[in-house]
């Protein structure tokens, strides 16, 4: 017969700052075996998740529906399919990401020769966030796998559903000797960030990435901050508008209603071209998700009371009462809330003045649209900045004048599927950059190492010095 204490011991599972600390001992002495530096063991690892997603894609959609509400299909394209493009085009670059690349030696150092190596970092830790919480905790593991190290993965609270599956599935699947996750809210990952770690790749908010970041300031830990922000669109006039407001759509309530870090933030575009620009947001936003958007399936829900509670605030705003010109509707009980536009809100209203992650779009306007990109930068540099133009004046202007992140000229949010982009923020959208070779240089030590011989031996550089031996 089991003891109470005995029972009690079996049910509470506590990861605290010892279990954390040792979880970190064993996979250092599991990396110290070499084991995760060689390619057949990083082939084998990207094989088997792509096997892992295969089988199980059934239970990725069902606990994205169960976290989000998540529409199958953006699961299955932004969640899945994109994390197996990224281990595809892993497999087929990862020999030649690992080779030793040659680098030039100049007169300072004949004779020699010279090259940069990749070795992997150690243990890595990875925190991600609850929003596409397949894609953002696994694009980052396969980084951390092509480079060879080894990694704890510690997926968010917010997205219950698809955490434990992850968990699951990644122990089943993955090398638990070196790839491990661990599920829990704010104590866990403070136990976490306690430990002596090789590199941090934090996904999130910049409340807790300072966080993070002052922790791995006591171990000199390197960090990757992928971070948010308000990522603006700036819309011309002499642009073909159906076009240009699908892909304003699609960027904002077709990326998880909105609750997406590059998420158009909010429109500027011209005073006249506004009412045009509104009524074929109407239009086209009706055409998708019909007259009783709260209903639609293809939208997800919002992540949690407390999301839905700010968000609320935002739109109860005095400062915006009246400006609601599309949408509104909210269904608390279900976590609801319609796509929403609002025009001309006031720079000091809530709504401008923090990063909305959700399914309001406020639209505010200019005399001349170059007066946009003043606007864009005397706030905080967002994750990406979007231009509908057909002007080439005004797209050099953008690309020289707008700090973000990322730039996309005549589309929202796609930069991020092109791997030979860096994917990453700037200033307070965050540093570092990942994806495709990205996310290998992300996880990896560049290792300078000089090749001499015993011959050249310049006498120069010995003592008794003397200057008139040198010619500089
Ligand atoms: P968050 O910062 O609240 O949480 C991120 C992670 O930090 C979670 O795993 C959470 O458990 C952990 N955490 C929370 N509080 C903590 C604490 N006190 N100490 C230690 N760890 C803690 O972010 P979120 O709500 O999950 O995500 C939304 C934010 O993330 C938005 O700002 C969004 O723009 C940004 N984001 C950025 C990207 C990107 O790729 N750049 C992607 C998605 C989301």
């Amino acid at each position: 017969v089991e003891t109470n204490e005995e029972m009690k011991k079996e049910v509470v599972v506590v990861f605290d700052v010892e279990a954390a600390s040792a979880l970190v001992k064993e996979l250092r002495g599991n990396f110290a075996s070499g084991k995760t530096r060689s390619y057949e063991w990083r082939v084998s690892q990207l094989k088997s998740v792509l096997k892992m997603l295969d089988d199980h894609e059934t239970e990725i959609v069902s606990a994205l529906r169960d976290d989000l509400s998540k529409p199958e299909l953006e699961t299955i394209i932004y969640e899945i399919a994109m994390i197996k493009n990224s281990c595809k085009s892993a497999l087929k670059q990862l020999k030649h990401w690992m080779a030793p690349e040659k680098a030039k030696t100049s007169m300072m150092t004949f004779p020699s020769s010279a090259e940069i190596v990749s070795e992997p970092l150690g243990v890595v830790l990875i925190i991600s966030a609850w929003n596409y919480p397949i894609l953002l905790s696994l694009d980052p593991v396969i980084g951390a796998i092509v480079a060879g190290n080894a990694v704890v993965l510690k997926p968010s609270e917010l997205a219950p559903a698809t955490s434990s599956l992850l968990a699951k599935v990644v122990g089943d699947y993955l090398d638990s000797s070196s790839i491990r996750v661990v599920e829990g809210a704010a104590s866990e990952t403070s136990a976490l960030l306690e430990q002596k770690w090789d590199k941090i790749f934090f996904t999130g908010g910049g409340r807790v990435a300072r966080i993070v970041m002052a922790a791995a300031a006591k171990h000199l830990t390197p960090v990757t901050l992928e971070l948010g922000g308000k990522c603006s669109v700036v819309v011309d006039s002499d642009i073909n508008l159906q076009v240009a407001t699908r892909r304003i759509i699609a960027g904002k309530w077709c990326a998880n209603n909105g609750q997406a870090c590059v998420s158009p933030d909010y429109i500027i575009t011209t005073k006249s071209y506004a009412p045009k620009l509104v009524d074929s947001l109407k239009q086209e936003l009706e055409n998708f998700f019909g007259e009783n958007p709260l209903e639609s399936k293809d939208l997800s829900r919002i992540v949690s009371s407390n999301h839905f509670t700010r968000l609320t605030k935002l739109l109860d705003d005095d400062k915006v009462s009246g400006k609601i010109v599309y949408g509104g509707g909210r269904d608390q009980t279900h976590l609801r809330i319609a796509p929403t536009l609002l025009l001309d809100v006031p720079q000091d209203s809530l709504i401008m003045n923090e990063e909305i992650f959700g399914p309001l779009l406020p639209i505010i306007t200019v005399d001349k649209v170059e007066d946009s990109f003043a606007i864009i930068n005397s706030g905080a540099k967002p994750l990406a900045a979007y231009l509908f133009t057909n002007n080439k004046k005004l797209r050099e202007r953008f690309v020289m004048t707008v700090s973000a992140g990322g730039l996309v000229v005549n589309d929202t949010t796609v930069h991020l599927a092109e791997h030979s982009l860096p994917f990453g923020g700037v200033g307070e959208s965050g540093m570092g950059g990942y994806h495709g070779k990205f996310s290998f240089d992300a996880f990896s030590h560049k290792k300078a190492v000089l090749y001499r011989s015993f011959a050249g031996d310049a006498p120069l550089r010995y003592p008794p010095y003397n200057r008139g031996k040198i010619n500089l």
